[in-house]
């Protein structure tokens, strides 16, 4: 196993729990002999720091060179080291792949999706300004619009939605993530003004812990979908709580793929609806996350159409985004072989 750092520059600055980024820093994960691709791309506020994922990963391959791959994955804890997990659960799932002449997606599931609708994301700004952006992507070809929310009064984000809506007409599927910056009465009022206006789902509404509260939002005419509780909470306290209609799923929030699935069975048995999403990853994780979203045939817009938010990336992107959706691609494993060292 190598472990190569990697530095990507992003388009545009990148606001995360601890400040705003520049670049997507982090690692590409190979093994050698039988080849095998991942990437461990930390992201603060949601997996370790770039230096716990690069001492875990040095860590982790000595333990590879004495026990193997398998056990090294075990010692790997997903809520403790979620992208040091990913990058080495990836190479190894590639691995597996390359090894039965499949696509990843395919070896996940013997019939998976050969495409898979993805959303255009629009951050906070006037009316005017989110409309036309709205207005540009559904022109691009996307049929999903989810709008960032939360950073304005309830009145003005209703206002927002209601301009996109005048803007793109009534069949476009139209969603806000509000990433936990409402009060309850804040997400009432915001409910009442968003269900005229066709709104799929609301993200995060609430703090991520208060799983009854988004419990008590739900069946009021648009759907709830929790991102940040999976990470503070788990699966279990949501399906518990009954909190949810929706599951953002991020693999290198959850310690890979192969996990994100495994939750995304789990969820869909108690009728959680699975969306996956990245986070603002490289071409590897980006399309290893496109490849578990065809594994479970999701028809749900997923968030994955992120390429444009990096200026430079490892390799040719073998999915890039067209008529709103992602073509997964058909060579062997993940389908991206970036040669490059950065
Ligand atoms: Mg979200």
């Amino acid at each position: 196993m190598e472990v190569d750092p990697v530095s990507l520059p992003l388009a545009s600055p990148l606001s995360t729990a601890t400040g705003t980024i520049e670049r997507r820093e982090g690692f590409l994960v190979r093994l050698e002999d039988s080849p095998g691709i991942g990437e461990a791309m930390p992201l603060p506020g949601w997996t370790e720091s770039l230096e716990g994922c690069r001492e875990v990963l040095e860590t982790t391959k000595s333990v590879v060179r004495k026990r193997g791959l398998d056990a090294a994955l075990d010692e790997l804890d997903p809520s403790e080291t979620p992208a040091a997990r990913h990058g080495l659960d990836l190479a190894i799932a590639d691995r597996h792949a390359r090894e039965a002449g499949q696509s990843l997606a395919a070896s996940l599931d013997p019939s998976p999706s050969q495409s898979v609708p993805v959303n255009a994301t629009v951050g906070d700004a006037s009316p005017e300004e989110t409309a036309e952006r709205a207005s540009a992507a559904i022109d691009a070809g996307f049929e999903t619009v989810k709008l960032k929310v939360g950073a304005r009064s309830i009145g003005e984000d209703v206002s927002r939605v209601r301009a996109v809506r005048d803007a793109i007409g009534p069949q476009p599927e139209v969603r806000v993530d509000a990433n936990a910056a409402w009060t309850v009465a804040d997400a009432r009022r915001a409910i009442d003004g968003l269900v005229p206006l066709d709104v799929s789902y609301i993200e995060q509404p609430l703090a991520a812990d208060d799983l009854d509260g988004h419990a008590a939002l739900r069946d009021r005419g648009v759907e709830i979908a929790l991102d940040e509780s999976l990470r503070d909470v788990g699966l279990d306290a949501i399906l518990d709580a009954g909190a949810a209609d929706v599951l953002v799923l991020k693999p290198m929030a959850v310690g890979g793929i192969r996990r994100a699935r495994t939750l995304a069975l789990e969820a869909r048995q108690q009728h959680l609806d699975p969306v996956v999403t990245t986070t603002v990853d490289g071409v590897v994780g980006r399309t290893a996350a496109l490849h578990l979203a065809a594994s479970l045939r999701i028809e749900r817009a997923c968030g994955l159409a992120t390429a444009d938010r990096l200026a430079d990336d490892f390799a040719p992107d073998p999915a890039p985004v067209s008529e709103g959706r992602m073509v997964v691609p058909d060579a062997l494993g993940i389908g991206v072989d970036p040669s490059l060292r950065r």
